[in-house]
């Protein structure tokens, strides 16, 4: 740990990290950032952090950072250093260029969960509004995209319906998908605090996770099922409590649409969906399926948490909607110590799906074909939006190696490394005349690229984050930009250099429109903010204070909808070739493929990826803990070093993705939910086999 001199001043900012969103004391001597301190008054931590949050905001002043604009012609030729307005109007002339020649739907956006709310609404604007198209997606486009769709049919909005307080009245906890302890600890302490007092636990995951077994926690139920077969276990669980009569019939009466209830029962209670059916489909032992599901109905107040073990799948957002139906089923909707809560990965997940960041929506989840809806943003931006949906991230791909799409405008996301089939990535990219990436570092994607915008970090800039608990949180600036410009100046820059004429001087400007624009932030403003510390949307007229539970009286939809939910087995299927199913997540010190927490001195981000791999499995492959394997798959293979662990199932690996080498990426699938396209990264059938190393 690297702590410097005695701090003079500090300012309150939020985490860039996970969607927990602590709140944090950046304490400063003059200019220099001496510690980052946990805040007592943090609604979503209450003081406490994590070890990423605590320490790993060293990639600020990381040498790796790009702090100039840089060009080229082609992707083949050296950078050049430029100055900022060569570098805009050389980008805005290519863009400009591509529109006149090809047509408007011919360049797109994608931005990044990093960003600020008042980033991602920029740029999505800046599609709509300067573009002339609705090309934008976000990352989330890679993981809770099912979330947004999942929860929007069955409840009627794109949300978790609690906020972490809940947890602390809840009995009964199911996590499915989710490892808490590694990806959102500060939440995980608190749910471990309940758990101590006595609320009962299930978890849902292949992988002995830590919540199985801890220090003074244990599971009651482990249901390790066979990766890619979660919407079997989930109607397991709604068969036993429907046939078993163990549903809230007067919470279902009078809060759902009985019609749907009656149709969606009927399809649950066939044996197809029994325990028994379901042990020979997932693995999980029929006896332990149906007392989980007797546990969950009875138990008294029941919560979901998932993350992306549920929604990264080719059934995804089936998956999202039968939590749904489950908590549905047993009441579990609408007060405190209940609900469906999606644990996101990244710091502002809900802030970039909320800011109209998909192809099909605007701000605020309205689709882009309401022409009342279309009216508020064109007489707000003084402009007409083009009513048909835009392209998705990897239709945008797909159109590029068509000859179709011609250029992206990528703010804080590294698809290359981070999208599904590295390779089919690259032709996209490469197939462009004019990518240019926004970011901090030089990453994957911008080797692919003609123009390069140096970004800063969220230690440079104002605006807001929105966490889990869609708690929106202000983000603030506690030093200058290095790269001499906040990320919403540069995007606004661009706009002005492609015929734009936007002047904001300041992100409250920004949430003033959103405010204006969309119904559930209507309250949302910076006075607001500096004077409640954060606020959960919606926060409008109905709810100036803002609304930590949702659903509460009614659903959004009006009638929660049960949805009918066949499972579909993945594409991906084993074989003699590749017998093992590989499964991936992250470690607690570890963030993401590692961009930033790689990029500090603090020797605990010095480890590497590891295979592990069950001792059975390992000993038939002639692999001893510590050896160097090849991993392979369909689509391509790898290098890294064996674990032998029992928490996987003998028949499944996993491993986590921080680091480059490992390219977890060119080894999965690019099978994605039916719904959403978020790819299947939790799936794909592998061959372990002794290497000598990389
Ligand atoms: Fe909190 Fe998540 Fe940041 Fe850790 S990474 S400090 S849990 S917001």
């Amino acid at each position: 740990v690297i702590e410097m001199g005695t701090p003079d001043r500090s300012v309150i900012t939020t985490c860039a990290y996970c969607g927990v969103g602590c709140s944090f004391k950046a304490e400063l001597n003059g200019d220099e950032l001496v510690r980052m301190v946990p805040y007592r008054h943090g609604k979503a931590n209450r003081g406490h952090s994590c070890v990423k949050g605590r320490f790993a905001y060293g990639y600020a002043h990381h040498s790796d950072r790009i702090l100039n604009p840089m060009i080229r012609d082609r992707i083949d030729q050296p950078w050049r250093e430029v100055s900022w307005d060569e570098a805009l109007q050389f980008a805005a002339q290519r863009m400009r260029g591509l529109q006149q020649a090809y047509g408007p739907k011919s360049i797109g956006v994608i931005t990044s969960s990093r960003c600020t709310n008042e980033e991602t609404y920029l740029v999505q604007k800046l599609a709509r509004a300067v573009f002339g198209n609705n090309n934008t997606d976000t990352c989330a486009r890679v993981c809770h995209s099912p979330t947004g769709y999942g929860l929007r049919q069955t409840f009627g909005t794109s949300a978790g319906t609690q906020d972490f307080d809940s947890v602390d009245k809840t009995d009964v906890v199911i996590v499915i998908g989710a490892n808490p302890t590694d990806g959102h600890p500060v939440f995980a302490s608190r749910l471990k605090k309940r758990l101590r007092q006595g609320a009962k636990l299930i978890v849902i995951d292949p992988r002995r996770i830590d919540m199985v077994r801890s220090p003074h926690v244990e599971a009651a139920h482990h249901l390790p099922l066979r990766p890619g077969t979660n919407v079997a276990v989930v109607s397991a669980l709604a068969h036993v409590i429907v046939t078993e009569n163990l549903y809230d019939e007067a919470f279902i009466r009078s809060r759902c649409d009985w019609d749907g209830f009656q149709d969606y029962a009927a399809f649950i209670a066939d044996p197809r969906h029994s325990p028994e059916a379901t042990e020979m489909l997932t693995g999980v032992p029929a006896a332990e399926l149906r007392a989980a599901a007797r546990l969950f109905a009875t138990g008294g107040n029941g919560a979901i948490y998932y993350g992306l073990g549920v929604t990264e799948h080719s059934q995804g957002s089936t998956t999202v909607m039968g939590i749904a139906n489950l908590a549905m089923l047993t009441g579990n909707i609408g007060r405190e110590g209940v609900g469906v809560n999606p644990l996101r990965g990244q710091n502002n997940v809900q802030g970039s799906c909320d800011m109209g960041s998909f192809p099909h929506e605007l701000p605020g989840y309205r689709h882009v074909k309401l022409p009342e809806v279309r009216k508020i943003f064109e007489e707000a931006w003084g402009v007409e939006i083009d009513p048909e949906p835009g392209l998705r991230i990897p239709n945008m791909l797909d159109a590029a190696v068509d000859g179709t799409f011609k250029g992206l405008y990528c703010q804080g996301e590294d698809i290359l490394q981070s999208d599904p089939d590295t390779h089919h990535v690259a032709a996209g990219l490469a197939a462009m005349d004019c990518v240019i990436v926004h970011d901090l570092f030089l990453n994957e994607t911008a080797n692919y690229a003609h123009v390069f915008l140096p970004g800063s970090t969220f230690l440079e800039k104002d605006g807001t984050f929105t966490n889990a608990e869609r708690r929106i949180n202000r983000v603030r600036r506690v030093m200058a930009p290095r790269n001499g410009y906040a990320d919403w100046e540069i995007t606004q820059l661009l706009a002005n250099a492609m015929g734009a004429s936007w002047n904001y001087t300041h992100p409250a400007q920004i949430m003033d429109e959103i405010a204006a624009t969309t119904p559930s932030f209507a309250g949302v403003s910076y006075e607001l903010l500096e004077r409640e510390g954060s606020v959960q949307w919606p926060c409008n007229d109905n709810a100036p204070q803002g609304t930590p539970l949702m659903h509460v009286d009614g659903f959004v939809r009006g009638k929660g909808r049960f949805i009918v939910t066949e499972y579909v087995a993945t594409d991906e299927k084993t074989g003699p070739r590749f017998p093992l199913l590989l499964t991936t997540g992250r470690i607690l010190s570890q963030y993401n493929v590692g961009a930033q927490t790689r990029r500090t001195d603090n020797v605990i981000w010095h480890d590497q990826d590891v295979l592990e791999i069950h001792p059975s499995d390992a000993e038939n492959r002639g692999v001893k803990d510590g050896d160097w394997i090849k991993l392979a798959s369909r689509s391509g293979e790898t290098t890294l070093k064996a674990a032998l662990t029992d928490r996987v199932s003998p028949g499944v690996v996993y491993t986590t993705f921080h680091h480059p080498d490992t390219q977890a990426n060119v080894i999965t699938t690019d099978f994605s939910d039916w719904a959403t396209n978020c790819p299947e990264y939790k799936v794909t059938a592998v061959q372990v086999s002794l290497s000598n190393g990389p």
